[in-house]
């Protein structure tokens, strides 16, 4: 993420916007996408050639990130939900039984979840199992 100080070349309002790289702002300004907040101009410029990253400090990005986090959050939360909808749960024998069900291909199952370390998910990956790796939220944490 860029952030460009624009302007106004009509009525010389100055604001920030975010743009994901700087050839996205080039993009957006060819395609006339980029007006003025104000006036609705699109003669709108970057004022300084300088971009600021995302992971600058400063209030204002913290709130932003803070933002961002609960909508992840959010979504990690309905992504549970389904998991534990449709998946079994299996606690720390997560790596057994995803090897009982990849070895015993008889065994018609629904999905699994539980709890792996690092090293067993990676040991997993090497003998083809499928297991994804997912942020998980304790309901209780608020
Ligand atoms: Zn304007």
């Amino acid at each position: 993420m860029i952030k460009y100080k624009l302007i106004c070349k009509n009525c010389d309002l100055k604001f920030d916007s975010w743009f994901a790289s700087s050839s996205e702002y080039e993009r957006l300004k060819k395609k006339k996408l980029l007006n003025c907040h104000k006036c609705n101009s699109v003669r709108v410029e970057k004022t300084i050639m300088a971009p600021q990253l995302i992971n600058h400090k400063s209030k204002t990005n913290e709130k932003i990130n803070l933002e961002k986090y609960n909508k992840i959050k959010k979504t990690i939360i309905n992504y549970q939900k389904f998991i534990k909808d449709n998946f079994k749960y299996v606690g720390d024998n997560f790596a057994y039984e995803a090897r009982s069900i990849h070895y015993n291909t008889q065994k018609k199952t629904k999905g699994i979840y539980g709890s792996a370390s690092k090293e067993d998910l990676k040991e997993l990956k090497e003998e083809g199992i499928d297991a994804q790796m997912i942020p998980w939220i304790e309901e209780n944490e608020n």
